[in-house]
């Protein structure tokens, strides 16, 4: 349910933000087309009213030529009728294709700008001094005898890894501690659909029929993969109103994620940096609208707590305007320090997504009255839609390339922070076999 009327109310806000958001969408043709849509539309109802008129003028006496005549009318009107709901759908579906595209509004504390604008809202550590030549994770995975880059571009194409020995601890023990300690703040555990419907996908606000589009779709079929597990979650309550009291609702996903990485030729693509399937553990949280800053921050929260626990070096940023990304109102991301590489590389992000998917996603609430309902009745209280956030818990293989850069030591091993031992069945260094 995108609020067309609000769009046309406010349409010189909504300009400004689609430039702000370096946007691809086109507002003029949404309105052009809404407006289209309302005249085909009048003229369905005009058309149907003629025609319960001919309908009616039939019923009574009518003398034979005139009965003709009326029969003549009749079978116009339903064939221009035809005509016209064929016109309708094909517009309704095409103002909805071009609407989608109209990014969320964006939170006044955003910085308005291209992706050199994020700014730090929060540094920790710094980075390790090393005392000897360092490794990259490629180096280091080699070996240690950890991946299998050549054996999985055989066997699925380039971009794909086998994860081999304590490499696969590793993935595991990650999810695993994660998991329990996202747990412990009272998430829901999940583990999800991986194929989901396109509509879905594009109700969440991503956009598989793009022509730069970051979705493998299923050749047939009306069916994608998943490249978060924000999609599948997004979609369990979809078309639903769920009772406040059941507010918030917070989930913890697991998944694998698949992207194609269209466009991504030139970025850092070395390893497992990019890779087109990975594991993930997503943060997901349904809420009523007035609380969804306080989880936003609640999230963040979160993540530097795994982060800091796990003795890492990163800075926390505040995503200017134009790195958003349709759906983010606001949008939080962490990039950890990768010695190896010698750059500071994004392991996660946290958005606040407002009403943008649960509009989409037909996800509302009800609202408990604050007088008491008449015996029998429930609250009449108008539903309204709950806000939407997501943020990464633990995307594995950038988890991989920092740990095992920031913890190499001297002699070629790879120490296993503390918190992870216990899940990977006391393992404390990865060394050579
Ligand atoms: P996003 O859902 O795009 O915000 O991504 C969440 C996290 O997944 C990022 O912060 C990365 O750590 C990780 N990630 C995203 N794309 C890839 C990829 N192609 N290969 C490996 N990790 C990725």
């Amino acid at each position: 349910a995108i609020d067309f009327k609000w769009i046309i109310e406010n349409e010189g806000v909504v300009a400004a933000n689609i430039k702000n958001r370096n946007s691809n969408a086109n507002l003029e043709l949404v309105l052009k087309l809404y407006e289209r849509m309302l005249d085909v539309q009048k003229e369905v109802e005009r058309f149907r009213a003629e025609r319960n008129v001919v309908a009616n003028n039939m019923k009574g006496k009518v003398e034979p030529s005139e009965r003709q005549k009326l029969i003549e009318e009749g079978k116009n009107l339903k064939e221009g009728l035809i005509t016209l709901e064929e016109d309708l759908l094909k517009l309704t579906d095409e103002l909805q294709q071009e609407a989608q595209c109209i990014p969320n509004l964006t939170h006044p504390d955003v910085p308005i700008g291209g992706e050199d604008c994020s700014t730090i809202r929060k540094m920790v550590g710094s980075p390790r001094e090393f005392g000897f030549p360092i490794k990259d994770h490629l180096q280091l995975g080699k070996e240690l005898d950890l991946f299998d880059f050549d054996a999985a571009a055989e066997v699925s194409g380039s971009k794909f890894y086998y994860l081999k020995n304590e490499a696969v601890m590793l993935e595991l023990g990650l999810i695993n501690w994660t998991l329990s300690e996202v747990m412990k703040r009272g998430f829901i555990p999940l583990a999800t659909p991986e194929i989901v419907r396109s509509s879905v996908v594009e109700k969440c606000g991503f956009q598989p029929r793009a022509a730069n589009t970051q979705v493998y779709s299923i050749e047939g079929g009306d069916q994608c993969l998943i490249g978060t597990a924000e999609i599948p979650v997004g979609g369990i309550h979809m078309d639903s109103i769920l009772p406040e009291s059941s507010l918030p609702l917070k989930y913890v996903a697991f998944s694998h994620c698949f992207r194609t990485e269209a466009g991504a030729a030139g970025t850092a693509t070395r390893g497992l940096y990019r890779v087109h399937q990975f594991s993930k553990l997503e943060m997901f949280i349904l809420c009523r609208p007035e609380e969804s800053d306080s989880y936003h921050e609640e999230l963040i929260g979160i993540e530097e707590d795994l982060f800091s626990s796990l003795g890492l070096h990163y800075n926390t940023l505040d995503m200017a305007s134009g790195d958003l990304g349709a759906p983010a109102y606001r949008k939080f991301d962490v990039e950890a320090w990768m010695p190896g590489l010698g750059r500071y590389g994004e392991i996660s992000s946290a958005s606040n997504c407002t009403d943008f998917q649960s509009r989409r996603l037909g996800i509302r609430y009800r609202p408990e009255s604050t007088t008491t309902p008449k015996k029998g009745k429930g609250s009449s209280a108008p539903t309204q839609f709950v806000h939407t956030l997501n943020a990464t818990a633990c995307a594995v293989p950038r988890m991989i390339v920092c740990l095992l850069e920031n913890y190499q030591q001297e002699d070629g091993s790879v120490i296993i922070p503390e918190p992870l031992r216990p899940f990977m069945g006391g393992l404390q260094v990865i060394k050579y076999k």
